[in-house]
């Protein structure tokens, strides 16, 4: 599909609907969002048999084009690959692409179909963000990294260490940008871990420092988690932030009034 027709497809849906764009075969619900075990890879829970190899994506625009500020960035449209119990997303701005995390090993195809779909490829992959050293975020990045030889990968500087890579990554934290987007440390669930915020379209991609469960938002996985103490107070500090919707590793998007969710969460800790 051209990427024109696909614009016009995400704007014509309008602000706050979500549009759901099936790609490849054999495409199922994903039945758990349960995060999968990092030292294993294995699903910590199974709730039934039709998760292996889902390729569902969702996608959506952040905010309508109109609301691009005059001479400011454009929003970015995300779309989430579903990756069996984990999700990565690709941000496309302008013909070029974030990828954010990579899933497990063998995910890298997925994520493809989804560029592909978007009427990209690998070659307008311009950067790679990975919110945290789960092996169930960055199982893929050596092929991802491969198949897309321009892009820059980044990482919270603690992380970085444990992350196998190609390429050096960029140590990320608070202040920095990347791909026009804020990224904000919230260590806790790793030391490292890093969340993706556009303040333009109002998206927060969470990682693992936040979890999608029944419609809502809920806080970092206690046992996958370094330090929960530390991971609450990061999602303290992501209450104080703005946004409409916010996208996780695990657990579906929640899309309008998402920042107020977080700060109820907070406000719970
Ligand atoms: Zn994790």
């Amino acid at each position: 599909m051209p990427r024109v027709s696909r614009r016009t497809f995400l704007r014509d849906f309008g602000q706050g609907t979500l549009a759901v764009a099936i790609l490849g075969v054999g495409v199922v619900a994903c039945a758990s969002d349960e995060e999968t075990d990092p030292t294993t890879g294995s699903p910590t829970t199974s709730t039934g048999p039709t998760e292996t190899q889902a390729s569902t994506t969702q996608a959506t625009t952040a905010a309508p084009p109109s609301t691009a500020e005059p001479g400011g960035a454009e929003p970015v449209a995300w779309e989430r690959v579903v990756l069996g119990g984990v999700s990565a997303y690709v941000l496309v701005r302008g013909g070029e692409a974030l990828v954010v995390d990579t899933g497990n090993p063998g995910d890298a195809g997925a994520i493809a179909a989804s560029l592909e779909g978007l009427g990209i490829g690998w070659g307008n992959v311009s950067h790679v963000v990975l919110t945290h050293l789960h092996r169930d975020h960055v199982g893929s990045l050596g092929d991802v990294m491969e198949a897309a030889p321009e892009a820059v990968g980044f990482a919270g500087e603690p992380d970085i260490p444990s992350i196998p890579s190609p390429r050096t990554l960029t140590p990320v934290g608070d202040g920095d940008t990347v791909f026009g987007l804020e990224i904000i440390a919230t260590p806790g669930h790793t030391p490292g871990s890093i969340v993706v915020r556009d303040p333009v379209g109002g998206l927060l991609v969470a990682g693992d420092a936040l979890r999608g469960e029944n419609g809502g938002v809920v806080g970092a996985s206690p046992r996958f988690s370094d330090d929960m103490d530390l991971a609450n107070q990061s999602i303290k500090k992501l209450a104080e932030l703005q946004f409409d919707t916010v996208v996780f590793g695990h657990g579906d998007p929640v899309v309008g009034g998402a920042s107020e969710q977080v700060a109820a969460l907070a406000a719970s800790l």
